[in-house]
């Protein structure tokens, strides 16, 4: 018998770029991702590297470094390869070194005065850079990746530098978020010395100015967003940023993943950051997390009023308008209200104020903290993301698998993820509402409260749903091998897009 030939999709070598990975640096769902997928890859039998800039965080949390590359070519910048794992997984991770770059405390993108960083625009256009030799085998690593996976802006220059390259691995680039898109000016360009050929209406420029994101837009071999419903959204102008006719363009290269969640993070029956575990089949423990959670915030010990969580960057995008302008009414009623988050400083401010008017009944901690956002999930019995727009949103992902009902806006991933309460109690695993107004959120609320007060049956039924819900990273993974072999068809036909 002939011996079989061995499977085109196994062992793939990928080079996944990324600004940010849990658990080395967070500042949102990307890391959550970066943190993840590659993992999920690696036990699909993927030879995967992760690449991230070597912060200080990432170099403090990662400890066991050494230099494993000190060249590259065509750089004004000297700058170091750093090789270690990345806890947990064990995972092989390369950190682009470069210490009058990435070696600051704080934010990954922000200065402590809440701004971006000045030198923002070198900054990722030395990542991209670096990416791209390793991606080129320029480094003296002597691995070539088939494909090398870029996310959001801050890699976004990572295909359109391949695209110059005579041979070169097939690029993937997925969209976490369209409104981020690296813009900076002509000046920065210039001085930065990127290709004069990718300044074009077609490729970098955007409106006068270079924006990094159309590198990925623009010249990857695939595309997707980390939602089937945000895939739509974003060919349209009201959720296009500006870049919907060009998404449209390369729609038939434009598909949508919807993110997993790591259950090894976040799961209640074993979720490092609990005082008490719990499951589906036995809810006490959950109830004890909230009577925790009411002490750890300072909060009457009320098991029978309902607790509604919040944890996330106070943005316009996450809704936090509309929360504010909803806060006097919905706290009239016996409820508590805890948030978690940082951003906007007037969100932040009128969120503090807000809350010193009602002590008994609304918490706001301003600030980043993984152990209380976990405690929330789990302490919680409602969990708030109104959002006007949301590539995929993994809070109300967590929350389903904590059995805190999501109240969420049908947008994005939270419509692909969440199904409201008017599907019946088979089936039902939230609330969800549709007009991005106030009123709509509140309704909303109060619906939920009325089905928490008069029917306890019911609200454990879509506790049980929502807790059955399985969005592990394992099918959404496969999604991603099938997306990569369609980048490696496309790259070998030879055609830059
Ligand atoms: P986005 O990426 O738009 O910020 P997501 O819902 O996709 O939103 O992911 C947010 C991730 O960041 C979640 O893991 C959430 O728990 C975490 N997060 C956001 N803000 C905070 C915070 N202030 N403290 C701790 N974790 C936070």
């Amino acid at each position: 018998m002939a011996k079989t030939v061995s499977h085109p999709a196994k062992n793939n070598k990928i080079l996944f770029a990324a600004s940010e990975a849990h658990p080395l640096i967070k500042t949102g769902g990307l890391g959550d991702v970066a943190g993840a997928l590659p993992a999920a890859l690696h036990d699909l039998e993927q030879d995967v590297r992760l690449i991230l800039p070597a912060y200080r965080e990432a170099m403090q949390t990662i400890g066991d470094l050494k230099v494993v590359s000190l060249r590259m070519q065509n750089d004004p910048h000297p700058l170091r390869l750093l090789e270690g794992q990345l806890p947990g997984s064990g995972l092989p991770v390369w950190l682009v070194d470069s210490p009058r770059h990435f070696d600051r405390a704080g934010n990954p993108y922000l200065g402590a005065d809440g701004r971006d960083w000045p030198d923002n625009a070198e900054r990722y256009a030395l990542f991209a850079r670096a990416v791209s030799a390793v991606a080129l085998d320029q480094m003296g690593l002597a691995w070539r990746p088939d494909v090398v996976h870029c996310n959001d802006w801050q890699t976004g220059l990572v295909p359109a530098l391949l695209s110059l390259a005579p041979a070169r691995p097939a690029s993937v680039f997925t969209i976490h978020n369209l409104a981020y898109q690296g813009v900076f000016t002509t000046a920065d360009y210039r001085r930065l010395g990127l290709p004069a050929e990718l300044w074009t209406v077609e490729g970098l420029e955007f409106y006068g100015q270079a924006a990094y994101i159309k590198g990925g837009l623009a010249y990857a071999d695939m595309l997707n967003t980390v939602s089937p419903t945000y895939a739509e959204e974003i060919r349209t102008p009201a959720f296009g940023c500006q870049l919907d006719g060009l998404l449209r363009r390369r729609g038939d290269r434009l598909v949508g993943i919807l993110n997993g969640a790591d259950y090894h993070e976040w799961d209640p029956e074993r979720d490092r950051h609990l005082p008490h575990h719990y499951s589906a089949a036995s809810l006490q423990g959950k109830a004890a997390n909230k009577t925790a959670l009411q002490r750890e915030l300072g909060l009457p010990r009320a098991p029978e009023v309902p607790l509604i969580g919040l944890v996330g960057r106070l943005v316009e995008q996450k809704g936090v308008d509309m929360l504010l302008a909803i806060l006097p009414e919905l706290l009239q009623q016996p409820v508590q209200v805890v948030i978690l988050g940082s951003g906007d400083p007037a969100f932040e401010t009128a969120l503090l104020t807000l809350a010193g008017h009602y002590p008994q009944r609304c918490q706001v901690n301003i600030g980043f903290s993984e152990g209380l956002a976990h405690r929330i999930e789990a302490g919680a019995d409602l969990f708030l993301m109104p959002s006007r727009y949301e590539p995929c949103g993994l809070n109300q992902i967590y929350s389903l698998r904590y059995g805190t009902l999501p109240v969420v806006r049908r947008t994005g991933g939270l419509a692909d993820t969440v199904t409201d309460w008017t599907a019946g109690p088979d089936r039902a695993t939230g609330f969800v509402f549709d007009a991005a107004a106030p009123r709509a959120l509140l309704d909303t609320l109060l619906r939920a409260l009325q089905l928490y007060r008069d029917d306890p049956a019911g609200w454990r039924r879509v506790i049980g749903n929502a807790m059955a819900c399985d969005y592990s990273w394992r099918q959404s993974a496969k999604a991603y091998l099938d997306l990569y072999q369609q980048a490696m068809t496309h790259a070998s036909a030879g055609k830059t897009p």
